[in-house]
């Protein structure tokens, strides 16, 4: 089973990057400007061979992999902007939320999540306190933040939470175990793959992310299934594993290199 999942955080207008999701430089990578991000949801919209949601992925049919919008944190951004602008182009999202944060300044609150599953939305966990790295938790640890926060979003919604994502992109085997053991039946990771595989019962999902700068185009091309843009995402995936291990400063200059060679 094969899935196009693209990976977002926050959409931010005026170069506001505190105004969702977690402050500080670093998040703020990874969050768009409003007007970009509407150039990408152009770009996947005329590409887009399949618009699907995880729950399409439980009912699989035959045809292209289905591309699934994602988007971590459970930054403010979601209602306020992410939500209207996907339903204009005839999408539903996935919205990751950190439960947390859930009702404090800059994320989701109680009621907005309630109205986002009322228009169609997924709602699913992205742990409770996103830890970084979640994949150095120790197991009680990991079952507690994916049983905790799906307990406490499914009560905000007054229905099973089965859906969540990996804080950090740190993921390991043993994360999917304790997400499957806490009862969750997908997991999103940002592993860069279109492959689904299952891990105790649980669905893994890859997705490719994009950050603050990346063109439309590149959206484009990962959400038509482009090899290339997929394996360019692989590739700067493996420098950063590698770069790790190392612990030297090796991966920004590599990733850059990577990124100019894939535009
Ligand atoms: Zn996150």
């Amino acid at each position: 089973m094969r899935a196009l999942s693209l990976l977002y955080h926050d959409v931010v207008e005026g170069g506001d990057w505190d105004a969702s999701g977690f402050p500080g430089a670093l998040p703020a990578a990874y969050k768009l400007e409003r007007r970009d991000f509407e150039n990408h949801l152009s770009a996947v919209s005329r590409v887009a061979a399949r618009r699907g949601t995880v729950r399409d992925l439980f009912q699989p049919v035959p045809g292209p992999p289905p591309v699934l919008l994602t988007f971590d944190d459970g930054g403010a951004s979601a209602y306020a902007c992410v939500a209207d602008l996907l339903e204009r182009a005839g999408w539903r999202g996935h919205f990751l939320v950190t439960t947390d944060y859930i009702d404090t300044p800059g994320f989701v609150t109680r009621a907005q999540l309630r109205e986002l599953v009322g228009r169609g939305h997924v709602i699913g966990s992205h742990s409770c306190s996103h830890p970084n790295p979640m994949s150095r938790c120790g197991w009680d640890r990991l079952v507690a933040e994916w049983t905790r926060s799906a307990a406490v979003l499914a009560d905000v919604l007054g229905e099973p939470v089965r859906v969540a994502s990996v804080p950090g992109g740190a993921f390991s085997r043993r994360v999917a175990a304790a997400a499957a053991a806490a009862g969750l039946t997908a997991l999103f990771t940002s592993e860069p793959t279109a492959r689904c595989r299952v891990v105790d019962g649980c669905l893994v999902l890859g997705r490719f992310v994009l950050r603050r700068g990346d063109p439309p185009k590149r959206a484009a091309a990962l959400a038509s299934g482009n090899l290339r843009a997929r394996l360019s995402q692989l590739v700067v995936w493996n420098l950063k594993k590698i770069a790790k291990a190392v612990g030297g400063d090796l991966y920004p200059a590599l990733s850059r290199l990577v990124h100019e060679r894939a535009r």
